[in-house]
């Protein structure tokens, strides 16, 4: 991944501080349990995150008709697959999906703030909030594409979604080749959040699988 856009060490750290701090203080004042903070991180770890996106986009990959009605209808789309429950809230209601292929690939960005994708994708990284990262992706995308390791050819076309309040977009990469004989669950393995927001293609398998 990027250093690009990583924020000094210090910074984590301090940030961390603050949180424990401020944890601190709410339980102490009652404003929030001894596990609050527990059970919001854990429903980060468990329910929303990553892996829903990832399994979303190598059902994608397999059936096609399900990657046609994702792009049209995406909330529609996922209702289908077995997720786990809440894929309707928390900041899913309004997601969009958006394909790699034919000639464009996709960038995801919220230049107001850092509007992102909760239900499939978890929460965003340090860096999507950078108020840089935010400018110049809309800007120049294809340098800051290139900055990330993903130099796009002149003739693939970029195209940048804008998230907000009322549409959070995520990005079907393309799957990679020597992935033929791959079953959908090691297919979803292949898949980062980095791929799914459009700052890096989704790697090929280390090993080929042999089809069948
Ligand atoms: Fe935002």
């Amino acid at each position: 991944m990027t250093e690009l856009f990583k924020y000094e060490d210090e910074r984590e750290s301090e940030s961390a501080a603050r949180v424990r701090a401020l944890e601190a203080l709410l339980i102490e004042k009652g404003v929030i349990g001894s596990d609050s903070v527990d059970t919001v991180l854990g429903h980060f770890e468990t329910i929303a995150g990553p892996f829903n996106g990832a399994r979303i986009v190598a059902r994608a990959w397999v059936d096609p008709a399900f990657r046609q009605r994702l792009i049209e209808d995406t909330p529609k789309a996922i209702a289908e697959l077995d997720l786990p429950r809440g894929m309707e809230g928390a900041e899913g209601e309004h997601m969009a999906a958006v394909a790699n292929g034919d000639g464009v690939h996709n960038l995801i960005i919220c230049t107001l703030c850092s509007c992102y994708p909760w239900p499939v994708l978890g929460l965003p990284p340090y860096w999507y909030k950078d108020p840089v990262f935010r400018a110049r992706g809309v800007r120049e995308p294809r340098a800051v594409l290139k900055e990330f390791g993903v130099p796009l050819p002149d003739d693939i076309q970029v195209k940048v979604w804008d998230s907000s309040a009322q549409i959070r977009w995520f990005v079907v990469p393309e799957r990679p080749a020597g992935t033929e004989g791959m079953s959908e669950a090691e297919l979803a393995a292949l898949v980062t959040p980095e791929s799914m927001m459009g700052v890096a293609l989704v790697a090929p398998p280390a090993q080929p699988v042999a089809a069948g």
